[in-house]
């Protein structure tokens, strides 16, 4: 375990949003428990859209931080406004 590493920070977050990959694992719709996959909002903010078929609902990510609160949620079904 302590053999030299020549690369510390070769492999950065390329795009997408800036939630750590450790914290984006362990991070679940607070309303159907499925997983989050990044997004883009209507706005052009990075956001976390649930999997959930009958969920939808999308996070979104204020400085880094996601805003997992489902009252904050935007519906993310896709029918007319
Ligand atoms: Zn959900």
């Amino acid at each position: 375990m302590t053999g030299p590493d020549g690369a510390p920070e070769d492999a950065v977050v390329k795009g997408g949003s800036s939630i750590e990959p450790w914290l984006r694992e362990i991070l679940r719709c607070p309303a159907c428990r499925s997983e989050l996959v990044d997004a883009v909002g209507p706005e052009g903010g990075p956001e976390l859209l649930c999997t959930g078929a009958e969920c939808g609902r999308a996070y979104r990510i204020e400085d880094g931080i996601p805003v997992l609160l489902v009252d904050e949620a935007r519906a993310g079904a896709p029918g007319p406004a």
